[in-house]
């Protein structure tokens, strides 16, 4: 028998290693704009034409390179960033494998343009199957534009992995967002088959987190910012009234790397506890930064995961300087914040602020154990959190909606259309004087009995029909008379483009304004004006709530959303006739028992019933 093993043949070998480096698109777009930074560029322009598929380009004006070295950064374990085992452990760059350049030379036609300023001839370089396949001077500005195209050409396998270009598009902003949080010193551009989607100027980190969340977080970030001698943390959380249902917005840096760490997503989330419902992600970008001899970033082949050398220590780093950031800004409102509404009730608001208090806010105890490494033993677990806490005495969600829908104490419910044999008990006499109970609940009697109505749910149901009625024959739209602009972070924006269709069948006309902004041209006949811009917001996030459910249709959920959204909220005050008009609407729906997701909208009390009650 011959021998069977053989060698791979170096094209092979270099797509298999690709594979870890470049799975799709966006992973190209990762490693092009780290090394643009790592070359020291503060102006990098991404261009993708195909959601990437066709081209990704990114252009520098970083310090470019030599005519060898633009020909040999394409070999494998090609880099200028280590050249000693020691270098590994004090790194500061992005890059430092050398094996970026060489993974996309396997997978993609390449073109690179590079000159550097003592040069006075760029050079240009082809590649193909990993092989230079023209190299010649040219004249180019100094910097470096690297263009990736046709990826997977040569690996039609992996080429029919690709996602849709919506999914591909939504990778790739996704890497370039993070990559421009990182360093919002650096100006940042995209664009999207010749179309500009960003183009975000250099500033403060505060400027980069607005130009990327959107305008409307202006008034909505709490700072975070807490210096030991053993490592920093910068950057901002959302005030809970900015908590979604879903993870986006949540970003981790560690020396300016992008990291992803359900440890330390913990930490925050932790440090949020009771000030936002459970089931809610709190939004944050967080800069932490550590020694680099602290971290080890080779454990990972795209590097979004690190391993610290002490990783109890920056949890509780984390968690206590991220409620100290909540706790100066819930207690001292008047400094530079106005609070949420819910949140001014709350005990702790009103009550004077004592020094003792101010101690516990500090979390003193905490903080000693950050000054020294290794000291993660010393930091006390349970009574930080029972100090906490009594800053909080209850739940500040506004989420009326949710809570209702997890309540499970309905006791007698309708159970069926089947009931109603005798007619409707919602046939309330006109001239009954109803009850409304903790102004929830409103009381009527019933033809045989007394039925206990939920305000909020019942319209919702109300609402319900009516919208599912409107999509069939669209709805009225009143032209608003001051258009309102919406800024929108990236997902969002990607979000509201999908439903807008639908939107305007319910009788919102929203036009598509610049990138990430829109226009509100019109809403529905039946929404106040003045508040659309807040209605839209609250809708997104309600609708990227249900976003994972695939049992509904886009417009299914879309509706459900709406009517959550638009109904009369439990708290509120109803005049007598508000009451009966309710009543008869919810009368005269399909299925008036129970709104859309099943919870019951009223309960009725059948004399017998009641009359049981009391029997001896
Ligand atoms: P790494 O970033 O890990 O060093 P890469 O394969 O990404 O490896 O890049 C290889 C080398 O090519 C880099 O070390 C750098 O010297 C050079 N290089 C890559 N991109 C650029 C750029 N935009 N500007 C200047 N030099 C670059
Ligand atoms: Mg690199």
């Amino acid at each position: 028998m011959s021998d069977t093993i053989h060698l791979l043949p170096d094209h092979i070998a270099n797509q298999i290693a690709a594979g870890e480096v470049i799975q799709r698109p966006a992973s190209a777009v990762k490693e092009l704009l780290e090394n643009a930074v790592d070359a020291g560029a503060t102006e990098i322009r991404l261009l993708v034409n195909d959601s990437g598929k066709a081209l990704v380009q990114v252009i520098d004006n970083g310090k470019g390179m030599s005519p060898k070295d633009a020909e040999n950064a394409f070999a494998r374990h090609a880099t200028s960033k280590i050249s000693t085992i020691e270098d590994l452990f004090q790194i500061r760059t992005m890059g430092f494998r050398g094996e970026a350049l060489a993974s996309i030379a396997a997978v993609a036609q390449v073109s690179l343009k590079t000159r550097r300023a003592q040069d006075e001839l760029g050079t240009s370089v082809e590649i193909e199957n990993s092989k230079v396949t023209e190299s010649s001077s040219i004249s180019c500005a100094v910097g470096t534009s690297i263009s990736m195209k046709n990826l997977f050409f040569n690996v039609p396998a992996r080429r029919n992995f690709l996602k849709s270009n919506g999914a591909e598009l939504k990778h790739i902003i996704e890497e370039f967002t993070r990559v421009a949080l990182a360093f919002p010193e650096v100006y940042f551009s995209l664009s999207s088959n010749g179309q500009d989607v960003y183009h975000w100027d250099g500033g403060s980190f505060k400027q980069r987190a607005i130009q990327v969340l959107g305008n409307s977080y202006q008034t909505k970030l709490v700072t975070v910012g807490e210096q030991t001698d053993y490592l920093t943390i910068t950057g901002f959380v959302g005030k809970p009234e900015t908590a979604k249902k879903t993870r986006s917005d949540q970003y981790f840096f560690v020396n300016r790397r992008f990291i992803k760490s359900a440890y330390l997503h913990h930490a925050v989330a932790n440090a949020f506890d009771g000030l936002i419902a459970k089931e809610n992600f709190p939004s944050y970008i967080l800069y932490i930064d550590v020694d680099p001899t602290q971290v080890d970033i080779n454990v990972h082949p795209t590097k979004q995961e690190i391993k610290f050398e002490d990783d109890k220590i920056i949890y509780a780093f984390v968690q206590a300087a991220v409620k100290h950031a909540l706790a100066q800004f819930s207690i001292a409102p008047s400094l530079d914040f106005s609070l949420d509404a819910s949140i001014q009730q709350l005990d702790a608001i009103q009550q004077p602020f004592t020094t003792e208090k101010a101690n516990t806010a500090a979390s003193q105890s905490l903080y000693e154990g950050f000054t020294k490494k290794n000291q993660a033993h010393f930091i006390a677990k349970s009574n930080s959190k029972q100090d906490w806490k009594s800053f909080f005495t209850t739940l500040p969600s506004a989420d009326n909606n949710q809570i209702l829908h997890d309540s499970e104490s309905y006791i007698v419910k309708p159970s069926s259309m089947g009931l109603y044999k005798d007619g409707s008990p919602l046939q309330v006499n006109e001239e009954a004087i109803l009850m409304q109970l903790h102004q929830t609940f409103i009381v009527a009697p019933s033809h045989s009995g007394c039925i206990m109505i939920h305000q909020q749910l019942a319209h919702e149901r109300i609402l319900y029909e009516k919208f599912q009625k409107a999509t069939a024959h669209p709805h009225a739209t009143q032209k608003s008379l001051f258009p309102v602009v919406l800024e929108l972070s990236v997902s969002d924006a990607i979000l509201l483009e999908e439903i807008i269709e639908d939107l305007a069948l319910i009788g919102y006309e929203i036009e598509s304004f610049g990138p990430n902004s829109f226009i509100i041209q019109g809403i529905p006949a039946d929404v106040n004006a003045g508040n659309e811009k807040n209605a839209i917001e609250l809708l997104l996030e309600q609708f990227k709530h249900f976003s994972g459910d695939i049992k509904f249709s886009k417009r299914e959920k879309l509706i459900r959303c709406m009517a959550r959204q638009m109904a009369i909220k439990a708290g509120q005050a109803l005049t007598q006739k508000e009451m009966h008009a309710l009543i008869e609407a919810l009368g005269e729906c399909d299925i008036p028992n129970i709104t859309a997701s099943g919870a019951p909208t009223f309960v009725e009390f059948k004399e017998d019933y009641l009359n049981g009650l009391f029997s001896k």
